[in-house]
């Protein structure tokens, strides 16, 4: 069949793809446990259920203006603002379907043939796939190990030239949960200032952070105003509030830009769901509310991650992986498992899901095969259990 060139690279989601397969498999009666998914397994707060329940009742069934309802942006801004300690411009806050409508919004409207973008590796599986299909080229940049893959701005320097357009940031980071400083941040920022590149700063992890309690890590509202170059922010409801299936995101980004990404969404999706705005109003007004039920699941994180990392020095000694501070998941090292028979991660995870019944995502969708992601967002039985299975397919593999 002859497609266009806008598809001509694209693929399905990989994480996306092994959650479905975990997820099938799993209906089909085979003992699945399926760590692929980054998805809180929280249930959405009560208040936000009821929210939605009363809005459709009563009659929030309609179409609302693309950008999402005055309302909602107006109490997104005013959480921005309250985190800022300054006003925050509520036509900036365009709401979308989810985070990743509004990283496309984003990527597509900025940047185009001709344009690099550079993407910090390992990276979400979607930011790549995003500037190809706006047919700009994503510019992929390393981040080391020892510094938990983190880079700064001798490594954008390097991988820079008169082309690049944008850089991607992402901290807490999926896949690594690692979480950049202010100061690392601040030296970015500068950087990108200085050569008048944007930055499209993905914080949709940023109140999953283990760093202080009831503290969410540093974001680019943390800096100064003046410190800030051209810039959007990409944040949303699904991870903070368990809210993966309501579909709500958002842009905060100059007036002008939102403005472009209201027309987009005018063409392409009219506006995100009505009762899922209706709920989202709730998760931003109801704030006392919403920071209780916050705060409980990032307890709830924060104890996983410690049972996960104090089980992987014990059952896999040696295996290096990052200590994650942030976010949901734990990204570590199989290469020492290779063999003739497995070559890379992706083989690696097949043969663990098809003999241990585990699902975790191979590197692969990170830009480094020799890695796997696990979410930890699951329940500390079948956390533990996965880890026995990991350490057992593992033993099994290496019989000595
Ligand atoms: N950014 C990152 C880093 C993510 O992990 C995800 C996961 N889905 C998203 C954006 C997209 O979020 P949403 O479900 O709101 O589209
Ligand atoms: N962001 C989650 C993940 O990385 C959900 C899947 C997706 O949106 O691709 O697994």
């Amino acid at each position: 069949m002859h497609l266009s060139e806008n598809v001509s690279t694209l693929k399905p989601s990989a994480t996306m793809a092994v959650s479905s397969l975990a997820k099938r498999l799993a209906s089909e009666g085979r003992d699945i446990l399926n760590l692929s998914a980054g998805e809180p397994d929280f249930d959405t707060p009560g208040f936000v259920c009821d929210a939605a329940i009363d809005g459709i009742k009563a009659g929030a069934t309609r179409y609302t203006p693309p950008a999402g309802t005055p309302q909602l942006r107006k109490a997104i801004a005013a959480r921005l603002a309250e985190r800022a300690g300054r006003e925050i411009d509520w036509e900036g806050v365009v709401v979308t379907a989810g985070a990743k409508q509004a990283l496309f919004n984003a990527i597509f409207t900025l940047f185009g043939p001709g344009d690099e973008v550079l993407i910090l590796s390992p990276y979400w599986t979607t930011y790549p796939a995003l500037v190809s299909l706006a047919r700009a080229e994503p510019v992929v940049v390393e981040g080391d190990a020892t510094n938990d893959f983190k880079v700064g701005p001798a490594e954008l320097e390097a991988a820079s030239t008169g082309r690049t357009r944008g850089v991607v940031l992402n901290s807490p980071s999926n896949p690594t949960g690692a979480v950049y400083t202010s100061a690392e941040l601040a030296a970015i920022v500068a950087w990108a200032k200085e050569r008048d590149v944007w930055i499209l700063s993905d914080e949709i992890y940023r109140s999953i952070y283990y760093g202080s309690e009831g503290v969410a890590a540093p974001g680019l509202l943390d800096l100064p105003e003046s410190a800030l170059g051209p810039y959007v922010l990409i944040d949303g409801a699904s991870k903070c509030f368990a809210m993966t299936g309501w579909r709500i995101g958002f842009t905060y980004a100059p007036r002008e830009l939102s403005n472009k990404f209201a027309a987009l969404q005018s063409q392409m999706t009219s506006n995100p769901t009505t009762p899922s705005q209706v709920a989202s109003l709730a998760a931003y007004t109801q704030v006392e509310a919403a920071d209780a039920a916050v705060a409980e699941m990032v307890r709830a994180f924060k104890r996983r991650r410690d049972l996960v990392t104090t089980r992987m020095r014990e059952l896999l000694p040696g295996v290096e992986f990052v200590d994650p501070v942030g976010a949901f998941y734990l990204y570590f090292r199989v290469d020492s498992f290779f063999d003739d028979e497995v070559t890379g991660a992706t083989a690696w995870c097949s043969k663990l899901l098809e003999e241990q019944g585990v699902a975790l995502v191979p590197g692969a969708a990170f830009g480094d095969d020799r890695w796997v992601r696990m979410s930890f967002a699951t329940s500390d039985d079948v956390l533990e259990e996965a880890l026995a299975r990991i350490a057992a397919g593992v033993a099994a593999a290496s019989p000595s």
